[in-house]
């Protein structure tokens, strides 16, 4: 049986990809639109696919409650969506970025009859990239990541650069320290993360989503790079996650699970 999915954002550029990923898997069931800024239009006419959905504008308008909902909004929609699927036992599969400890604490205390899976990155060469440069910190004293992004992103760092950064700093303790005591330009050295790695982060018109991972010893630098040169690069691991959140109990941060990593 398919799994019926719903999706949070449904006509934003995330949210309309994973309608049309979702419609067109087999194992997976479109069966809910969520947008208030799309709210009584038909999701063949805002997400491009083919289905006779009208898009809610609001959770609460849903007359049947999916097993799974998908969520690409933005933060405090994502608090609010992310509650009402708690209270009312709905896996949610999350690719909003942004959350707080905070947050992720009142998720595991909240989804206790439903489980949830953010992914700060569901692109599967990015999850390597990430677990590449956890494998790779411990033998570098130095390093730095350059995140770039399209020019509509408006949170910085990325949520893949921040857990790419905490990944290294959990993965070594030995990072020698920023020669920098000039700044001629504030910020020029980026901002500084975990174990003092600095990320910098580049808006860009034309791009989707990039970083790159350096990292220096004595006489070698080696570089670490995902490019998503489109939106569909995170399809496949959202249609994974949604096929098999059931299996994931509590909160899961990261792909890595599903992908025996
Ligand atoms: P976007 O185009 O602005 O889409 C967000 C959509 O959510 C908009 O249509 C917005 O409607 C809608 N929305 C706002 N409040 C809502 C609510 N309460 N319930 C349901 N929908 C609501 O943004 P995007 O580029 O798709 O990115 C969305 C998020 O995904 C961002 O946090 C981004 O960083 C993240 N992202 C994650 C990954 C990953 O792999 N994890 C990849 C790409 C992007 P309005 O425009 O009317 O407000």
């Amino acid at each position: 049986m398919a799994v019926k999915v719903g999706v949070f954002g449904a006509a934003g550029r995330m949210g309309a990809t994973v309608c049309r990923a979702v419609a067109d898997d087999p194992g997976l069931e479109l069966a809910a639109a969520v947008d208030p800024g799309a709210a009584g239009e038909k999701l063949r006419t805002v997400a491009g696919v083919d289905s006779d959905l009208e898009v809610a504008g609001r959770p609460e308008h849903l007359l049947e409650h999916p097993e799974v909902m998908v969520d690409f909004t933005h933060l405090e929609a994502a608090r609010h969506n992310l509650a009402w699927c708690a209270e009312r036992g709905v896996h949610a599969v999350v690719g909003t970025t942004g959350f707080t400890e905070e947050d992720l604490e009142r998720f595991r205390s909240t989804f206790t009859s439903s489980n949830c899976l953010i992914a700060p990155n569901f692109a599967i060469g990015a999850i390597l990239m990430m677990r590449f440069a956890e494998l790779a910190a411990p033998w570098f004293d130095t390093a730095e990541v350059i995140e770039l992004h399209h020019d509509a992103k408006v949170d910085s760092p990325s949520g893949t650069a921040m857990r790419t950064v905490e990944r290294m700093a959990a993965a070594s303790d030995r990072w020698a320290d920023d020669p920098t005591t000039t700044h001629t330009v504030p910020g020029a050295r980026g901002g500084v993360g975990p174990a003092g790695i600095h990320i910098h982060a580049v808006r860009m018109r034309g791009m989707v989503a990039h970083q790159e991972v350096l990292l220096g010893a004595t006489g070698q630098t080696l570089s670490i790079r995902h490019d998503s040169y489109d939106r569909s690069s995170f399809m496949p691991g959202v249609v994974l996650a949604a096929t098999r959140i059931a299996e994931l109990p509590g909160v899961t941060v990261g792909l890595d699970v599903l992908l025996d990593l």
